[in-house]
């Protein structure tokens, strides 16, 4: 059963179109500035079935997702969980929307990845450690190592466009509730400092943080 810090749609900040984020619990990885502290621990979070996500997932399409995209986290440290929604999800998406695509952001090298079956079904993969030396101005990669791969036709058709593609800003979207303040999307340098001095501006201050600016 995967283990997931939050999940949110529509996302428009992580990948092309309206989509469904999953963002999965525990990371190992421990990239230095890494963003997303909270999603460490891998007690964290909470259990979610495979029937839960998917239903999720379908929702979404019904409600017109372009995409799915798993991030964390490190997705690839649940590996048959990832592989099982990933499955699922292929599914309802073959069935509901056959256009929609399955992104799976990983931490780890292509060269690392020796087992081909928890993204059997991604249509693309973006993969690397965040390397804080090395920032880019790429969409929806965090730094100049990180690469996006379209594995499968449908992954190819959707992220030709983008693979070289540099916005003027980097996608990102925020939400407040009255504890927290959610941010999705792969920050800039700077960006998150910005944020924080908006938000103190509108007097929302923060007491901790996931990343370390
Ligand atoms: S940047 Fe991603 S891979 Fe690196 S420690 Fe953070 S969650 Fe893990």
């Amino acid at each position: 059963m995967p283990r997931v810090n939050r999940f949110g749609f529509p996302i428009t900040a992580l990948g092309p179109g309206r989509r469904l984020a999953v963002w999965f619990q525990g990371c190992a990885l421990a990239c230095r500035g890494c963003l997303a502290r909270d999603t460490w621990d891998p007690g964290g979070g909470a259990d979610r079935t495979v029937a839960d996500l998917t239903r999720l997932w379908t929702d979404a399409l019904r409600a017109g997702a372009d995409g799915l995209t798993v991030s964390g986290g490190e997705p690839l440290a649940q590996p048959d969980g990832l592989a099982a929604f990933l499955a699922a999800a292929a599914g309802v998406r073959d069935d509901l929307a056959p256009d929609a695509d399955l992104l799976v952001y990983t931490g780890h090298e292509p060269a690392e990845i020796t087992d081909p079956a928890p993204l059997a079904h991604a249509d693309a993969v973006i993969t690397g450690r965040y390397d804080v030396t090395r920032p880019t101005r790429l969409i929806w990669r965090g730094s100049a190592n990180q690469i996006l791969t379209p594995r499968t036709p449908r992954g190819r058709a959707r992220y030709a466009p983008y693979l070289d593609h540099e916005p003027e800003r980097a996608p990102m979207q925020v939400a407040v509730n009255d504890r927290h303040v959610w941010f999705a999307g792969v920050p800039r340098r700077g960006d998150l400092n910005r944020l924080r001095r908006e938000l103190a501006d509108r007097g929302v201050t923060f007491e901790e943080v996931s990343w370390r600016s």
